[in-house]
């Protein structure tokens, strides 16, 4: 494997527990009184503290970056700094306690809410004995009108309910927390480096040729695992480029390597384009732009080759 990764250990079960009190707390808010109330929040607030430190202190032990840390563990990692701050950790324990107070209005069903910052803008499984619903914290800031319609959604996910659902996950307020969320953090040679290739050289001399060394420094990532169907891929929210390690080894020569990432850097710059509510990626702009890669043919048939096998 191309990729040295750093573990912390625990931490999806300290994530899925702080969860879990961020439901207790919402739930038991008007059962106690403002003192009590007031210390176990001051509590929630420094055990996230706390675990945000200790990911950076053990990255700091290692000379790298929360960066470098798997897709799992950086995203944990940016909840938990985003929560660290006070005014987020209020609004996000408010959202908490609004949504599972309708919810309890309109239902006896038991529920484990999660607010986080998924990959996804919302998922939820009614089928269980507690209805598992996953809301992307880029809904934190919804007015009252739509936390209830996020309530709805979990209670119907329908494809008609879920509209609205998409509508907001487009609107300022959610792009303006996944913005907060997702901002940008160094990165070390750590996860760069692959066996044969290094990633930020790369960017690098493509940024440099093909982009004026105009187009901004995103997150870069060996795939844990050698995917050969899909050799790469761009995530917008987290400015992620992630490239299978697939591509590093000395059989596959550097313009295919650079091809892939070239396409990929294609995506940053370009964007996705919106046709009748759909996404489109590869527009016939981007087509245009990927064939003045110098060696566009070569790469494409090696890249065939590989893919057939
Ligand atoms: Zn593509």
């Amino acid at each position: 494997m191309a990729t040295r990764t750093i573990s912390i250990r625990n931490l999806n079960s300290n994530i899925e527990a702080l969860h879990l009190t961020f439901q207790e707390m919402s739930t038991v808010i008007y059962g106690k009184s403002n003192y009590v109330i007031g210390n176990e929040k001051e509590q929630l607030f420094h055990r996230i503290q706390i675990l945000e430190k200790q990911i950076r202190q053990k990255c700091h032990q290692r000379d790298c970056f929360p960066a470098d840390l798997s897709d799992n563990a950086y995203r944990a990692y940016l909840w938990l700094a985003f929560l660290s701050q006070r005014q987020r950790f209020d609004q996000h324990l408010a959202f908490t306690h609004a949504f599972l107070e309708r919810w309890r209005d309109l239902t006896n069903r038991s529920i484990m809410l999660k607010l986080y910052n998924n990959a996804f803008v919302f998922q939820c499984k009614p089928d269980k004995k507690t209805t598992q619903v996953s809301i992307n914290e880029g809904f934190l800031l919804a007015e009252s009108k739509d936390v209830q319609m996020l309530v709805n959604c979990s209670l119907h996910p329908t494809q008609k309910n879920l509209v609205p659902l998409r509508a907001l996950s487009r609107a300022n307020a959610y792009k303006h927390i996944m913005a907060q969320i997702w901002k940008h953090t160094p990165q070390s040679n750590l996860s760069t480096q692959g066996e044969i290739y290094n990633l930020q050289q790369l960017f690098d001399k493509i940024n440099d040729e093909y982009f004026s060394g105009k187009l901004g420094q995103p997150r870069l990532r060996w795939s844990g695992r050698e995917a050969t169907r899909r050799l790469g891929y761009y995530h917008p929210d987290s400015d992620t480029i992630t490239i299978s390690c697939f591509l590093d080894q000395r059989s596959i020569p550097a313009y295919v390597t650079e091809y892939v990432l070239y396409h990929e850097m294609l995506h940053k710059k370009l964007g996705l384009k919106e046709v009748n509510s759909y996404r489109v990626a590869h527009t016939a702009q981007f087509k245009k732009l990927e064939r003045k890669f110098a060696k566009a043919t070569a790469a494409e048939t090696f890249l065939k080759q590989i893919q057939q096998k």
